[in-house]
């Protein structure tokens, strides 16, 4: 579904990118692991065309993307959930919501069953939908933000950090619903700090390390890998 070959990004003279390959699959959750700094904001803003690619290429569903606009992209089915969440502070939840539709709804057409899937998702969501954004808890606007991007009916899905900022039992159940969307068959590709979050709901993973690709594999070898367990995990 995603490929991305020899891709470079800079900001101005600084490389955040050299080169990166990686591929997510149709159906599969892949893992981007790496420490801050290492260029995963990147990477997945670049996905989303809001950097511009300096060289090598991003084919999505078999076209190349890469002087796509951003507009484009999310319409071809590529929704990112940002890092930060960047809920829309001034609009209710539900209003948060709806603007997740934009990309595809004409005036007048349902979006009763994309909000019945997220909701079902989020319970907390349907609760609070009346409550303003900058009202929500660090975890509930995790939440929105992944229920927002839902709402664009998108084939690919970009998560940064999800765990970022929560406390370990939120974190988790972050994690529990984003392993419900996979089991839901949408393709995913989340970036983490959070090692053992990340590698616990993945098929694969990749670890990137100063804008290289260090190492990549199936999720259960990146668990076992001495690499990641001396730089990741803590052991
Ligand atoms: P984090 O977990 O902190 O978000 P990351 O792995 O996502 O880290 P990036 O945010 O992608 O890393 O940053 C990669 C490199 O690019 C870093 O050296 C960073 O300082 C640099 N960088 C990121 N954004 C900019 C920017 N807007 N201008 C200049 N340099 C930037």
């Amino acid at each position: 579904m995603l490929a991305i070959d020899n891709l470079t990004v800079a900001y101005g003279e600084i490389v955040a990118l050299h080169g990166v390959s990686l591929k997510v699959e149709a159906g599969e959750t892949v893992a981007l692991i790496g420490a801050n700094g290492a260029g995963k904001t990147t990477l997945l803003q670049t996905i989303s065309g809001l950097n511009p690619v300096r060289g090598g290429d991003i084919r999505f569903a078999g076209a190349s993307i890469a002087g796509a606009s951003c507009d484009r992209r999310v319409r071809m089915g590529i929704a990112h959930a940002p890092e930060g969440r960047r809920i829309f502070p001034g609009l209710t939840v539900e209003e948060n919501l709806i603007i997740g539709t934009a990309p595809w709804r004409r005036a007048g057409a349902s979006y009763a069953d994309e909000l019945a899937f997220v909701v079902d998702l989020f319970p907390r969501l349907k609760e609070r939908r009346k409550q303003l954004g900058w009202s929500l808890s660090g975890g509930e606007q995790q939440m929105l933000a992944i229920g927002r991007a839902l709402m664009a009916k998108p084939k690919l899905l970009l998560l940064d950090e999800p765990s970022l900022g929560l406390a370990p039992r939120l974190a988790e159940e972050v994690y529990e619903r984003v392993s419900r969307i996979r089991t839901s068959g949408l393709t995913i590709l989340v970036v983490e700090q959070n090692t053992v979050l990340a590698l616990a709901v993945a098929d694969r993973g990749y670890v990137l390390e100063t804008g290289r690709v260090v190492l990549e594999g199936s999720a259960a070898d990146l668990r076992t890998s001495p690499r990641v367990r001396e730089a990741y995990l803590g052991r």
